[in-house]
C-alpha cells in the first residue's frame, strides 16, 4: 500500500518523468560546478523536497582542448567534443548542455554526430537580455567568443547590438580567464580590472553586459557592475532546468 501523501506521491511521478541532460563539461571544471550546483537547485526550487537533477556530466581533460584552441585546430575539437556527446548518448542522454560558451564554436558537430537537442547557451542569453528590453550589449568573454561569429551572429539575429572592448582589454580579459578564472584563481586586481572595462562598455553605450565565458560568474557579480549583467553560467543552467522538467511542470 502506498501511504505518501498525495502531494508527495504525485512529485515522485513527476520525477520518473524528468528527462536526462547529458552535460559536456570540464572546460574549466570550475565553472562545471557551477552548473552541476545551479541546475540541481533550480530542480529543487520546482520539485521540492529531496528532488535533484538528472544529469550525466563527461567532465574532459581541459590542457589539451586549450592547446588545440591555441593552435586553432577546430575540427579536431569538434571531433572531440563529438564524441564526448556520443558517449553521453550511448549512457542515456536525451539534450546535451556544452557547458562552456567558446566551445559552442563546434556545437553544430556535436549535433550532428548525435541528432540530440542542444542547449544553446547563445540562444539563452539572447532570451534572456530580449525579455528586458534591451538592445546595446556588452560582450566579455575569451578573444574567440568576443571576436568571432559562432556566437556574436546568433546575438545579432536575435536583434541585438553587440560591442566588445577594444584590443588590449580583449587581450587581458582573455588571459585572465585562462591563466586565472580557469585555474581556480580569484584576484581582487582581475576583478577592478574587469569592472574598469564594463565601465568603457557603459562609456560607449552598452545597457547591459554579457559575462560570456562560463567562469566570469566566479569574479563578477551584479554587484560590481552599474548596468544589468546577464551571466551565461545562471542562463544556462535554467535553460537546462527548463529542458529537464518543461513537459513534467506543464504536463
Ligand atoms: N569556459 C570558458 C567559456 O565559457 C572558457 C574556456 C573554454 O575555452 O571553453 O568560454
Amino acid at each position: 500500500m502506498n501511504k505518501k501523501p498525495p502531494q508527495q506521491r504525485m512529485l515522485l511521478q513527476k520525477t520518473l518523468h524528468q528527462k536526462t541532460l547529458g552535460i559536456i563539461g570540464g572546460m574549466s571544471w570550475e565553472s562545471t560546478e557551477s552548473y552541476y550546483r545551479l541546475i540541481n537547485e533550480g530542480v529543487k526550487a520546482e520539485l521540492g523536497n529531496l528532488h535533484s537533477a538528472d544529469l550525466l556530466i563527461n567532465s574532459l581533460d581541459f590542457a589539451p582542448i586549450g592547446e588545440l584552441q591555441a593552435k586553432g585546430e577546430w575540427a579536431q575539437m569538434g571531433a572531440i567534443l563529438a564524441n564526448s556527446g556520443k558517449r553521453l548518448q550511448a549512457a542515456g542522454a536525451q539534450g546535451l548542455l556544452i557547458a562552456t560558451n567558446t566551445m559552442h564554436k563546434v556545437a553544430d558537430e556535436v549535433q550532428a554526430a548525435t541528432g540530440l537537442p542542444i542547449i544553446h547557451i547563445a540562444d539563452a542569453t539572447a532570451t534572456a537580455i530580449n525579455a528586458q528590453r534591451l538592445t546595446k550589449i556588452g560582450l566579455l568573454g575569451t578573444q574567440f567568443t568576443m571576436t568571432q561569429d559562432f556566437y556574436k551572429q546568433r546575438l545579432t539575429d536575435s536583434g541585438l547590438q553587440v560591442m566588445i572592448p577594444e584590443e588590449d582589454a580583449r587581450a587581458e580579459v582573455h588571459r585572465i580567464i585562462y591563466e586565472e578564472l580557469c585555474q581556480g584563481q580569484l584576484l581582487d586586481s582581475s576583478r577592478e580590472y574587469y569592472k574598469r572595462v564594463i565601465e568603457q562598455l557603459v562609456d560607449i553605450g552598452c545597457e547591459g553586459v554579457i559575462l560570456g565565458c562560463t567562469e566570469i560568474g566566479l569574479l563578477i557579480t551584479q554587484a560590481d557592475s552599474p548596468i544589468p549583467v546577464f551571466d551565461t553560467t545562471a542562463i544556462h543552467a535554467a535553460a537546462a532546468v527548463h529542458f529537464l522538467l518543461d513537459h513534467v511542470l506543464h504536463e
